[in-house]
């Protein structure tokens, strides 16, 4: 018997619960908490199975977690709140010997900086206690990441250059939506780019280098260069790697959005009295944004994300791969009420913590996914809504 715990009941928590509850082998007991507690019986009804109970936690609060994780013994949490929450779910998991999983890397709520370092020094804590902890396991951090381990595995002897490329060519009909919680997208997006190159990083400007790429049956789309964190893992699991960047597409009317917010000061985390009420103004306007989970509905358009890479293969011959996923909106909104931004982070979520109750990605410490066989995890994601296809010396663009 195996039971999962899932915080967080946002977008991707749904799909992470709508998933869980497709593969009732692996997950026989669901228990979805999060802070408003509504939400995850909004979820539970929908889904509508008899094997998933709901709480509320403060995920800030390593006490209330605590009293969680007692209360229902999981073997595994599938940590979808916010990044902010990581370190106090993971502190949790070690009082309570639980197993954990996530899809974004610890950020400090004052601080737009995102960097592994806080997680990876849970390392010998994780070990010594025996538990297993699995980082950044949604499509990007993690589909990347398997995508490179498999590729590494199979046809590379050394990977050479890596590109992550992530394009949303979908349409929600808003003038200005987030595709994940706003509030972490713009602080993503809105600082400095960063790449790896010959051992050094690279700062840009924001936005500063972008290039029209050609995406699998979606066509040209500008894309930019932004920093995102599984190239601080790649880089160092894929030693041989010499330059190594991300390139995310942006829409011409997303951007003048974002310099307006920008321009105006909605987009700071820094604190200021409001009718003397300290607010966070990028808080403030995520309140009144559209929310990601309700863009489902009229969305239309696909996603496509993959990695392009080149080096040499494992007969020392020049070779480029490319492999990739295309995510429909309209079939990610049928099958789980959420988008593809949604969907395509939560089928990678649920699988890995299939594997690990499945014991094939299960090692005491703490480890990105690339650090795991990709095998049985891409033969999964072909099975739950999320294929992958290769092509093979093929004009990678870049
Ligand atoms: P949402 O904002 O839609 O949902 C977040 C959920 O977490 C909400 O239910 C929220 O509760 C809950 N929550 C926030 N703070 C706490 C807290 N202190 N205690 C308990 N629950 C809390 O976000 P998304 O679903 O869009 O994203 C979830 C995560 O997935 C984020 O960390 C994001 O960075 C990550 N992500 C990863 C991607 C990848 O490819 N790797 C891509 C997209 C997202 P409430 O409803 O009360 O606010």
């Amino acid at each position: 018997m195996s039971k999962v715990l899932i915080i967080g009941a946002g977008g991707v928590g749904t799909v992470v619960a709508h998933k869980c509850a497709q593969n009732p082998d692996v997950f026989n007991e669901i228990v979805i908490a999060s802070r408003t507690r509504s939400k995850c019986d909004a979820i539970a009804k929908a889904i509508g199975r008899d094997n998933i109970v709901t709480d509320s936690v403060d995920a800030d609060s390593v006490e209330q977690l605590v009293a969680l994780f007692k209360k229902h013994r999981p073997d595994i949490v599938i940590n979808v709140a916010l990044p902010y929450q990581d370190l106090t779910i993971m502190d949790a998991c070690l009082e309570c010997g639980v197993n954990y999983l996530d899809t974004a890397n610890y950020e400090p709520k004052d601080e737009a900086h995102f960097e592994y370092s806080w997680q990876w020094a849970y390392k010998e804590r994780f070990e010594k206690a025996g538990l297993t902890a699995i980082l950044g396991c949604g499509f990007d951090p993690g589909v990347s990441g398997v995508y490179t381990a498999y590729a590494a595995k199979h046809y590379f002897g050394s990977i050479e250059y890596l590109d992550i490329v992530d394009c949303n060519a979908g349409n929600h009909g808003k003038a200005f939506a987030t595709n994940f919680n706003p509030e972490i997208n713009i602080r993503e997006i809105t600082q400095k780019g960063k790449y790896y190159e010959d051992g050094k990083w690279i700062e840009t400007e924001p936005q500063e280098i972008h290039k029209t790429l050609n995406y699998p049956n979606i066509g040209p789309r500008e894309s930019y260069l932004l920093y995102h964190e599984e190239l601080e893992s790649l880089v160092k699991n894929f030693p041989t790697i010499k330059r190594a960047r991300f390139w995310m597409t942006f829409g011409q009317e997303y951007l003048t959005h974002l310099r307006v917010i920008q321009d105006i000061g909605m987009a700071s985390i820094e604190p200021i009295m409001y009718e003397g009420k300290e607010i966070v103004p990028l808080q403030f306007l995520k309140a009144v944004l559209p929310n990601p989970k309700e863009l489902g509905e009229n969305y239309h358009g696909e996603t496509s994300i993959g990695c392009r890479i080149r080096g040499i293969d494992k007969e020392g011959k020049p070779l480029t791969y490319y492999i990739y996923n295309n995510c429909s909106h309209e079939a990610a909104y049928k099958e789980t009420g959420m988008q593809a931004v949604s969907y395509t982070t939560g089928v990678p979520a649920m699988t890995g913590a299939m594997m690990f109750l499945k014991g094939l990605w299960k090692k005491p410490g703490v480890f990105n996914v690339e650090e795991f066989d990709p095998d049985p995890f891409l033969d999964v994601l072909n099975k739950q809504g999320l294929p992958w296809h290769e092509i093979f010396n093929g004009d990678l663009e870049l």
